[in-house]
């Protein structure tokens, strides 16, 4: 059995916690692949390293904000030696810090910058575990524009790790040909552990974070909702899609094919479960639903048309305009003779008046309305399926709070029945799907 265990920055912030991180993989035999972050925010109004190395970096660019620069990296600098010290870790990273400094002077990238987070820690993780450090500019490949590689990095991890029986690769940067760094976007040291998975052909990818894993519904809204026990990639998909972020999206794509399953852990709480990530499943989830997740900020379009119906490519013509404005829309129910096109509100708000006047050019309609501070609910679960009732349960439901549903769309995958509201009735409605499935059926 081998498992590769991907650490987020808040579980590596200070020495406390690298001190969990170590009892965790040590308690496992199978740990032997270990990717960290950067550290993160010790407490709510701190700082994550990440942000103080690009802020950082800029500084060293600017000639008057030079002492700024300085004290920026002597923060920086105390926090590694901070966890190095209460690790009671063998290890000095003044050759490092010095390449640094010349490097922020020479501003060679702001990539380069925000990777030495990682570079940093994953020296120091390897140190206090008596691991290998392999630099992940040797194993990850992007191209010179920065897009990512996956097949020559494939190559190189099969190459360089195939051999090794652990090793430390940080999180989030890799290089392209010429030796030059290049990171994922934010909170891509998720799809390193993906990419290590593979690359050494995994049994598990274990992703420790500080949360007990996916929850059935956003906790800003419910009260210490349960944790999904097990998801499979597709409904991690639509739930991830309205909002419930604890994975970056493209950790997904790597493994996928490959079968090897993510499991969300808690540093915090070592022996949870967490939630399981896989591929297709027989267990039945606990509940009907999997989970909860909406976003607010939508509008629609209401647009009427006597005989629209007897219209041939009266759609794509409406749905050119909006193309044409560069705005993509989320969902498009239609009636008769009316079609609804709800999208962003950020992203049509600019455009409303040429889209309006599209339309008119390029359907004549009879009447254009439109509504907005909308939010969009998606309730998601394979368990759907088979099972009758769900949507008659979530409607009442709705109707027993008084949340008045504007919009209904069930995919024909029946993986999931997204429901539009009102913006004022979205917390009440996640709250009253929530009841009546976690609460009844627990
Ligand atoms: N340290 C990087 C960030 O803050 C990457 C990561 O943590 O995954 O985004």
């Amino acid at each position: 059995m081998k498992k590769v265990v991907k650490f987020g920055g808040s579980s590596l912030a200070n020495a406390e916690q690298v001190r969990k991180v170590t009892d965790i993989i040590r308690s496992d035999e199978s740990r032997r692949f270990v990717v960290p972050s950067a550290p993160g925010k010790r407490f709510d109004k701190d700082t994550k390293v990440t942000d103080l190395l690009y802020r950082c970096y800029d500084q060293a660019g600017k000639k008057e904000e030079q002492t700024e620069f300085l004290n920026t990296l002597a923060e920086i600098r105390s926090r590694y030696a901070d966890i190095i010290e209460g690790m009671g870790a063998e290890l000095s990273l003044e050759d490092d810090f010095e390449t640094i400094r010349i490097n922020f002077e020479a501003q060679i990238g702001r990539d380069y910058a925000a990777s030495r987070g990682e570079y940093l820690n994953g020296k120091v993780v390897a140190a206090c575990l008596g691991f290998p450090f392999v630099d992940a500019a040797e194993v990850i490949r992007f191209a010179e524009d920065g897009t990512f590689l996956p097949e020559e990095t494939q190559a190189l991890m099969e190459q360089k790790l195939s051999g090794m029986d652990s090793a430390v690769v940080p999180g989030f940067y890799g290089a392209d040909a010429g030796g030059k760094v290049h990171t994922f976007s934010r909170g891509g040291s998720d799809v390193t552990g993906s990419l290590v998975a593979k690359g050494i052909r995994a049994d598990l990818y274990e992703n420790w974070t500080d949360v007990p894993g996916f929850l059935v519904a956003d906790p800003r809204i419910v009260d210490d909702p349960e944790v999904i026990e097990t998801i499979t990639y597709r409904e991690l998909r639509e739930l991830s899609y309205m909002g419930a972020t604890v994975l970056h999206e493209d950790a997904i794509f790597p493994i996928r094919k490959d079968g090897i399953p993510i499991n969300i852990r808690d540093t915090n709480d070592p022996s949870a479960p967490g939630t399981v990530i896989v591929e297709s499943t027989c267990r039945k989830p606990r509940y009907t639903i999997t989970g909860i997740a909406g976003k607010r900020g939508f509008c629609s379009i209401n647009i009427e048309k006597s005989m629209m119906n007897a219209e041939i490519g009266f759609g794509r013509k409406v749905l050119q305009v909006f193309e044409d404005n560069g705005v993509s829309f989320e969902h498009i129910p239609s009636g008769i003779d009316t079609m609804t096109v709800y999208v962003h509100q950020s992203e049509f708000e600019d455009k409303e008046q040429q889209i309006l006047a599209g339309i008119h050019r390029a359907v004549q309609p009879d009447f254009v309305e439109m509504e907005s501070s909308l939010a969009l609910i998606a309730v998601v679960g394979r368990g759907m399926k088979s099972t009758r009732g769900t949507a008659g349960r979530i409607f009442s439901a709705l109707a027993h709070a008084k949340v008045n549903v504007k919009m209904i769309d069930q995919g024909s995958s029946e993986l999931n029945i997204i429901i539009g509201v009102s913006d004022n009735d979205f917390e009440t409605a996640v709250r009253a799907i929530y009841d009546i499935f976690v609460m009844t059926e627990a």
